[in-house]
Parts: C-alpha cells; structure tokens; sequence
C-alpha cells in the first residue's frame, strides 16, 4: 500500500518557481488585493482567447451570477441548461431570480443535445447556458443559431474549457458572455478565481462594476498614487473581485497553457491506448474542427460489462493511492431541485446513466511518467481482476 505523501491527489496543480516568484513579489511591493497584476492576467486571457473584454473575478461561479445579472436576466425568466454540470451552473440562475430549465446532454459527447434545445423553448426563455463538459465544445454553431432565431443570449460555463476551439475559433470569444474557471483544480489556476470574456462593452463594464460593490468605474483605485477619490454606488453589487496575489499566479500560468495542453494531450493519448482492451467506455472522439481541451478524462463504469459498480472502483483506486472524481451528480437529482422543482430520476436519462458510471482519472500536467504507468497499472488491475 502507498503512503500519504505519493498519493496521487485528483486535480493536483501543476505551480513552478514562477508562479512562485510571482505572488513573493505581490507581497513585496504591497499590492496584494485587486491591483496592476489583476489588469495583467485580465489582458493575457483576453488576448490569448480573442475576445474584446475579460473581467478577472473571485470564481467562475461568480462571472456566470454576474453575466445573468449585467444582460438583465432576472424574476420570471427562464434559463436554459444542462444538468450534467456543478451544481454552481443552475445555483446562479436562481441567484438572478431565474428559474433553470433543463435539457438532457447527449450520450457520446455529455454536451446539452442541441437538438432538444428548442422545445424547452418557451416565451419565457431569455438565455441557453451551454457547458462544455470535460473540455470538448458544445455544438456552438447550432447553438448560437437557435439563439439568433429566438432572441436568446448565450452565457457559457467554460469552467474547463480554457483552450478549446471550435471551428477555428476559440471558446470565449463566441456568445454573449463565457466564463472561464481557475479553480485549483482545472487547467489554469488561481486558487479561486474565474473571468468572465465578452465582446459587449457594456456588459464588461456593469461585470466590473457588479462585481465591487457596484462601486462607480475605478473606484478600486481609491487609495492608489493618484490620491484619494470619493466613491459613489450605482447598483448594489457583490465582492466578487480578484486579488492581485491570484492573478499572480494566473499570470504565469497563462505562460504555460500551451505547455500543459501538450502535457495533458500525451497522457489522454496513453490513456486511451491502455484502456482500449478493457470493458469499461471511453471519452468520445472529438471531431476535427475542434479543439478539446482536455479537462476531464472521465470512464464509464457500468457493473454490468466491468464487472465492478463505480463507487467501489473508486475505493479500489483509493485503496493504491489514487484520487478520482465524479463529474457529475446530476443537478436535478440533488435534495433542493428535487424539492423545490419536484425532478425525480427518469427526467433525464442520459445524464443520469452517466452520472451512476462516470468516473475522472487524474489528468494533470503535474503527473509524471510514473505516476502515469501507476494509474493505469492499478485501473488494468481492478477492471481485470473481476
Ligand atoms: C468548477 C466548475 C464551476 C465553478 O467554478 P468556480 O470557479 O469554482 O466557481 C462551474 N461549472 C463547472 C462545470 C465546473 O466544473
């Protein structure tokens, strides 16, 4: 049996001397809340990503409450979305005062099924909320169609799809508003952190502005070198900002992303190539004119061909000291939907197939070689020994 310090943790961060270095130097000169270094990574992701605004904020989650609020989503609205998702992607329609409507993801891509989109459609409906689970692009051409033929916004939870393209563009810079992730676990870290990217200028600035205190424009400034300002509030926001020590981070993480793509793309490739045999399912191919970023590997574990019921395989791998994850438990299952909205299984099930077999394997630009040959030894070894 393993011991704790060469556990593999599930979504352990890759963070080098420059990261490091980074944040030392935050500390040195002082600026360690929302600062210059905010400004920084808020203009590296943008760029990076094609997109005319980024708004660095505390959490993904945050963008997505933010983004429903800044395009006036609100009380008696209906917002479109998956529920093979975290439980933050439906919380936040709520938040505005929205009520989530669900549409089931498809079996082999776990994307919403576009082609069920438009008959959740109602008069109500004001947004579609698309997740592009695990890295791989929703379907963003017939999403953003069905969008322009109903008058509907697009706010996307990119949670892990930093890095993905479809058709030649980058995810972020196609709705009305998408919200990346840097939570530790995802491709590119913060700690806490999220950003939200946009082309409407108006949007950014209510983002900005929502997200402290809905502080008049700049307001951060206050206390800077250009002396004191008087503030005034202009909406009753939220403190959702960013602080320079985590964009500190950002900032050199966003040097890498094209480094911990190729990381990620060779272990998902020896993956796929050492589990081809066994009887368990495997992520589905991308199409060409894609780009997946590579967030998730995620098995399906179905007692029936493996063998071995999935909770149990993820004892069996925590027992050789290794971490997984489930992505996800469907929303629509958890205790407050199931009361407040009366869902029950059955509603959706391909989302519900999924949420009893998948399970995600450490996939990370930190692990090494061995940690590599260890997952697979150890996942081999459960699958075969039934
Ligand atoms: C991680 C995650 C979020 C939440 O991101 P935070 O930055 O922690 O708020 C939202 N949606 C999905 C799909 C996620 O995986």
């Amino acid at each position: 049996m393993s011991s704790q310090n060469d556990y593999i943790v599930f979504g352990s961060p890759s963070i080098g001397q420059e990261e490091i270095d980074e944040v030392v130097d935050s500390m040195r000169t002082g600026w360690i809340g929302t600062g210059p270094k905010v400004t920084r990574f808020e203009e590296s992701v943008r760029a990076y990503v094609g997109a005319q605004y980024g708004v660095a904020l505390n959490s993904c989650t945050a963008g997505m409450h933010l983004s429903l609020l800044a395009f006036g989503i609100g009380p008696g609205d209906e917002v479109i979305t998956t529920p093979l998702s975290f439980c933050a992607t439906a919380n936040v329609i709520i938040h505005a005062g929205a009520t989530p409507i669900f549409v089931d993801v498809d079996g082999a891509t776990m994307n919403i099924d576009h082609a069920l989109i438009e008959r959740a459609i109602t008069p109500k409906t004001k947004a579609i909320m698309p997740v592009h689970f695990a890295g791989r692009p929703c379907d963003m051409d017939t999403i953003m169609a069905l969008a322009k033929k109903h008058h509907l916004l697009v706010i996307e939870d990119a949670a892990h799809a930093i890095g993905a393209e479809y058709r030649g563009k980058k995810i972020g810079s196609i709705g009305d508003a998408t919200c990346f992730s840097f939570y530790v676990t995802k491709n590119i870290v913060t700690g806490e952190g999220g950003m939200v990217m946009t082309n409407n200028e108006e949007a950014a600035k209510k983002i900005k502005v929502y997200g402290l205190h809905g502080l008049s424009a700049d307001a951060w400034k206050r206390y800077s070198d250009e002396g004191y300002k008087h503030y005034d509030v202009v909406f009753p926001g939220f403190k959702y900002n960013m602080m320079d020590l985590q964009a500190a981070i950002g900032i050199q993480q966003m040097k890498k992303i094209d480094q911990f793509y190729a990381r990620r793309k060779e272990i998902w490739e020896t993956y796929k190539k050492a589990f081809k045999d066994l009887p368990v399912g495997l992520p589905d191919e991308t199409p060409t004119d894609q780009k997946h970023a590579l967030h998730l590997f995620t098995l399906l574990i179905d007692e029936k061909t493996a063998g071995i019921q999935r909770d149990a395989f993820m004892q069996a791998l925590h027992q050789r000291g290794i971490g997984s994850g489930v992505h996800f438990m469907p929303i629509h299952l958890l205790e407050y939907y199931r009361k407040r909205y009366g869902y029950a299984r059955g509603a959706y099930p391909n989302t519900e197939y999924i949420g009893d077999r998948t399970v995600s394997i450490p996939l990370s630009a930190k692990l090494t070689d061995t940690d590599v040959d260890r997952i697979i030894y150890a996942i081999r070894e459960i699958i075969l020994s039934q």
